[in-house]
């Protein structure tokens, strides 16, 4: 309909200044070729357009596609279509998938935009009442990366990773930044609920290449957050959201038992619920050494205040008193505390920090707590 009504339109114009001298003649060229744009527009408003999918594997019966609901095809290749490999995103052609063309951007996604890359500098020294803790990553993650011919020596493999696991805000992500810091180690971040949330149907591809990015970036430690979120346990896998994350579990299982423990990439858990894990992923070979960080004790917390307070004016204060004050705290806990000490203390006009603002601070860290408490139970 409206490819006629534009031909005809443009053809009366035509038809109008045809008798005119070559300003005329120009200005039909220009129009003709208007109609020829317009005609190639309608042209591609008619395709029916192609779906975007991973290419898995090829073979000479053709090539096996993963189609975007997670369901996998044999399909053929359009001929002209070449330099394809496993991995590459490909355009297929929707009534019987064959392969069109590859996209360019073989990836799909670049993974360092969507994990958190960087070489932490965290030393020991900033942990507080973690001695057995540290003493255990070290002789897991350290010892291996730095010492090799040692285990070989002896005869024994040490864990390719392990979980660390205990309340929030416990130290479990300090702990793994230090054992990278000391190790010169890339630490390579990811949150298990983004891996199942934010990319769905990419979950199990995402791990794939973050893996890729490790051994590409060795010696490094793969620290998966809320590991939970990925390897719970699954009673019920109906749904294809339970599918997918039971894949982008799989993934991951596959690959950490692809490494070698010897090798230069560590993988390090961290949960508050271990209670509910996939026993899968603690089998030996995988993350095997379980490490527990628990709130700290009266001495942990004292170290834990020391390391907080360092760079502030304490010389007014009973540290002491407030070591006790503040049973039950988690170094985050402890870490605000001096935080809003020392706004007490700016808003007093002073520089220096007195007891009385580490009481108050401890107090308003303790309701912060009860209320966030209050909330989970209300609505969580
Ligand atoms: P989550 O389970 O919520 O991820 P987490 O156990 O990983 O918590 P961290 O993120 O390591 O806890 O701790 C948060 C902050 O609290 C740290 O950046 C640090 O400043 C402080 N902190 C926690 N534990 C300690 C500790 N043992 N010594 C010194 N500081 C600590």
């Amino acid at each position: 309909m409206i490819k006629i009504k534009t031909e005809e339109k443009i053809g009366d114009i035509i038809f109008g200044y045809s008798t005119g001298g070559s300003h005329l003649q120009e200005e039909n060229a220009i129009l003709r070729e208007t109609i020829a744009q317009l005609k190639s527009e309608l042209d591609r408003f008619r395709q029916v357009p192609l779906m975007v999918c991973e290419l898995k594997e090829l073979s000479r019966d053709g090539a096996i596609i993963k189609i975007p609901n997670g369901n996998q095809f044999l399909v053929s290749v359009a001929e002209g279509c070449n330099k394809l490999r496993a991995g590459d995103m490909v355009l297929v052609e929707q009534k019987n998938l064959t392969i069109i063309k590859r996209i360019q951007s073989s990836k799909g996604f670049n993974v360092e935009k969507f994990v958190i890359v960087e070489k932490p500098n965290i030393p020991w020294k900033e942990l507080g009442g973690l001695e057995e803790q540290v003493n255990e990553i070290r002789e897991v993650v350290e010892l291996p990366l730095k010492k090799p011919e040692l285990f070989k020596k002896v005869g024994i493999q040490p864990p390719k990773g392990l979980l660390l696991y205990g309340e929030p805000g416990t130290g479990k992500t300090l702990l793994a930044k230090a054992v990278a810091t000391s190790t010169n180690a890339t630490f390579i971040e990811v949150v298990g609920s983004e891996l199942v949330q934010k990319f769905i149907g990419e979950g199990a591809k995402l791990v794939k290449e973050i893996f890729q990015l490790a051994r590409e970036k060795a010696p490094s430690i793969v620290f998966i957050d809320e590991l939970d979120a990925l390897a719970a346990k699954r009673l019920d896998i109906g749904t294809s959201g339970e599918r997918e994350v039971q894949r982008t579990f799989m993934q991951l299982l596959s690959e950490i038992d692809g490494f070698k423990n010897l090798g230069n990439v560590k993988i390090i858990g961290c949960t508050n619920r271990k209670d509910i894990l996939d026993p899968a992923i603690t089998r030996p070979g995988r993350l095997e050494r379980k490490i527990y960080v628990p709130v700290p004790t009266k001495e942990g917390r004292r170290e834990i205040f020391r390391i907080h307070m360092r760079d502030m004016d304490t010389a007014k204060v009973e540290t002491s008193r407030i070591v006790e004050c503040s049973g039950g705290f988690t170094g985050a806990d402890i870490k605000a505390v001096c935080t809003e000490a020392g706004y007490f203390a700016i808003r007093a006009e002073r520089t220096y920090v007195e007891t009385a603002d580490f009481l108050r601070a401890i107090e308003k860290v303790r309701r912060k707590e009860e209320e966030g408490k209050e909330y989970v139970t209300m609505f969580g």
